[in-house]
């Protein structure tokens, strides 16, 4: 799966205690650096993990630099 810094993961599942299923990327490696839309919490999760959770990806079409 591609996924990039910026793009905007929608979950399968809610984030437990804000509701959101809406997370930011903030970085994109061997793990992402997720930033809750909800409630803003920041958290590492490995990609292998994250992306078996992933319903769908968000992206900016505004072109970048
Ligand atoms: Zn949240």
């Amino acid at each position: 799966m591609d996924i990039e810094a910026g793009d905007i993961l929608v979950m399968k599942k809610e984030h437990p205690g804000c509701g959101s299923n809406r997370m930011r990327v903030i970085r994109a490696g061997a793990d992402f650096k997720l930033s809750c839309e909800g409630c803003g919490r920041t958290f590492m999760t490995p990609r292998s993990k994250c992306e078996k959770k992933i319903k769908s990806v968000l992206r900016d079409q505004a072109e970048k630099g």
